[in-house]
């Protein structure tokens, strides 16, 4: 029975990870393997901790008074790394202790994480969502607050002095704002094995692996027919012969390998990712549009050669083959090189300790080879580039068949749409660097298939089913399927573009008309505009703009609405998962936003 200090239940004093600041916690559980203790904090955070982060109310009183040291009493204050305190980088003397004092009001008043002390005064609870903290109060009522919480921050102040000048020092020095969120996740971090599975856990990521290469060659098998309806029994799986080529292989290769020349060009910018969970940040190069505009010239000289993008149709299902073969090979190679990664390494989501299901999901969060990034390499470059290649393909392909001088009017909808789609992904390339896939999933079969598969040969479906089924729609129907496109686009870019300047600078005079609601980890959520509207109105615009790029297939058959349909359940499913992991980010402040923003994806429907 390994030794453990503190019982379950206890209300002791849980250091906020990040911060020197200790704060009341009542323990919950206990992990033996990892001797970590599962702590809640008033807040509605829950934590684990490590021991050495955990002392008892007495102790925490006892160093309180012990630290009213004359060294402390000499000006040099002790500065508190509250989460949310701006980033500085130098040094203070004794004779800034006033701004040292001021700052550290600043940063309590911009968190309001309340120490327990002071709620025993005021009778207040920190709930996550001080109503008074939100922006944009009117200017009497933010001027009484700060009168209160002037006199609140005094008697907070005292508490901080619970640690040495020292450790001042060193922690004042590598403070910032993020610094205090991407420990948090530290500390979530140490907690060695997913415990939470996801997708069904190991029964639902098995079938999932079958199922969704068994998808992909159905959807293809389909759209070849004459007659697509999937009332139809399933065409029969053709010959070994008709889907696999070793040529094709070969050309996938070379596509694979010539993208991974691209990523590797010194050309574009260099920008650091979200703080790891170890507090490290990666570097990654900007430089997806620049492979996407080599890509063009590659294909525009090929094409001015007469080499013929043709070849892609008519082999369609073996490059799909080729694409799921090397997809589950690089898989076990992802599973394989994750075994010897240091556990820091490992995503939070995909170390469960379970073959298929950690398999299925991802164990290593960012495997590199070197500083070659391999998820972030395939999240953009195989994948999105393919996409628009194969949608090409597939229109020279219409002009061939059919004869035709020019593109449908259906065609050239389905590739404009989703050639915007891809250049703005590529031009905002920045941005994926906060998203889920990057920061929270781990890279296994999920996101390989997605991204080498699913993605070039299913969001290009409906291309591939207007060659075999061509469609004709007049300019009104088209102006409205553009219209819809566009309204999509718009809030899309619009949504994901005022999160991410949120993200990267909250205090953007830009977004000062912005409502939030601050949180324990520093980071605030925004609660008007766009993100007041509903919860995810990226998701909205994504699943508008779907809907649009399926629409000049007209509506003979429901095939090539299945990218529409699929993507709005994974949406759903996505939008389900992100609001747990806020839940467990944010605690209350969660749950107050989801009261003042109650629609997740469609304002008054879900
Ligand atoms: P989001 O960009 O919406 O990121 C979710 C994160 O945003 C949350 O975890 C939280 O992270 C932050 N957040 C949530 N609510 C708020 C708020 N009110 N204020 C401030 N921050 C908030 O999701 P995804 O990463 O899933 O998607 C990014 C884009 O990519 C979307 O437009 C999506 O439609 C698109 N997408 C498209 C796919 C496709 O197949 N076509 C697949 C997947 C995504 P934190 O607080 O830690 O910053």
């Amino acid at each position: 029975m390994p030794h453990r200090k503190f019982g379950d239940g206890d209300v002791v004093m849980g250091r906020w990870p990040g911060s020197v600041l200790y704060y009341e916690v009542q323990i919950t559980s206990y992990d033996d393997l990892t001797h970590l203790y599962t702590v809640k904090y008033k807040d509605g955070t829950e934590l684990e901790l490590k021991e050495s982060d955990i002392k008892s109310v007495s102790a925490f009183k006892h160093r309180k008074s012990n630290s009213s040291s004359p060294s402390r009493r000499g000006g040099s204050r002790s500065r508190s790394r509250s989460p949310g305190r701006p980033a500085r980088g130098r040094r203070r003397s004794s004779s800034q202790g006033r701004d040292a004092k001021d700052d550290k009001k600043k940063a309590i008043r911009e968190t309001k994480l309340t120490p327990e002390k002071l709620n025993e005064n005021n009778t207040s609870r920190y709930n996550g969502e001080p109503d008074s903290t939100e922006r944009n109060d009117t200017s009497h009522k933010i001027l009484q607050q700060k009168v209160d919480l002037d006199l609140e921050i005094d008697r907070v102040l005292d508490q901080y002095r619970v640690r040495s000048r020292k450790e001042d020092k060193t922690k004042e020095e590598t403070y910032s704002e993020k610094r205090s969120f991407e420990a948090a996740k530290t500390i979530e971090k140490a907690s060695a094995q997913t415990k939470e599975l996801e997708f069904g856990g190991r029964i639902g990521t098995f079938c999932m692996i079958v199922f969704m290469p068994a998808t992909v060659l159905y959807l293809l098998l389909m759209c070849k027919q004459e007659d697509p309806s999937i009332m139809n029994f399933p065409p029969p799986l053709p010959s070994f012969d008709s889907l696999w080529e070793t040529r094709v292989f070969g050309v996938w290769l070379v596509w694979f390998f010539l993208q991974a020349l691209f990523y590797l060009l010194p050309v574009g910018k260099v920008v650091e990712g979200t703080p790891l969970l170890n507090g490290r940040k990666l570097q990654y190069r900007i430089n997806g549009f620049y492979a996407f505009a080599l890509t063009a010239a590659v294909v525009g000289i090929s094409l001015y050669f007469e080499l013929e993008l043709h070849y892609l149709y008519d082999h369609f299902l073996q490059f799909a083959v080729s694409a799921i073969v090397f997809s589950v090979v690089f898989s076990i190679y992802l599973y394989i090189r994750s075994l010897k990664a240091p556990e820091e390494n490992l995503s939070p989501g995909g170390n469960s300790g379970r073959f298929i299901y950690d398999f299925f999901t991802g164990r290593e969060l960012n495997p590199r080879i070197g500083n070659f990034d391999l998820k972030y390499f395939c999240e953009l470059r195989p994948s999105l580039i393919g996409w628009v290649v194969v949608n090409l393909a597939m229109l020279l392909a219409e002009m061939k068949i059919h004869n035709q001088n020019a593109p449908s009017l259906s065609m050239i909808l389905v590739n404009s749409f989703q050639l915007l789609y891809v250049m703005d992904a590529l031009w905002h390339e920045e941005a994926i660097l906060t998203t889920m896939d990057i920061t929270h999933d781990g890279f296994g079969f999920m996101l390989a298939f997605g991204d080498l598969v699913w993605v070039p040969f299913i969001f290009s479906l409906q291309a591939f089913y207007l060659v075999g089924h061509p469609n004709e729609i007049t300019w009104l129907a088209a102006s409205a399927i553009i219209i819809l496109n566009m309204s999509g686009y718009y809030i899309f870019r619009c949504a994901n573009s005022q999160k991410n300047a949120f993200r990267k600078n909250p205090k953007d005079p830009r977004l000062a008309h912005l409502k939030c609601i601050p949180t324990a980890t520093g980071k605030s959520l925004l609660v008007s505009d766009w993100w007041g509207f509903v919860r995810h109105p990226n998701y909205l615009g994504d699943v508008i703009m779907a809907l649009a790029w399926s629409l000049p297939c007209g509506f003979n058959h429901i095939l090539p609405y299945f990218y529409a349909i699929y993507f709005t359940l994974f949406i759903i499913h996505r939008e389900a998962r992100d609001g747990r992991q806020c839940k467990k980010k944010y605690g209350l402040a969660w749950d107050r936003y989801c009261q003042r923003v109650p629609y997740r994806i469609i304002p008054y429907i879900y």
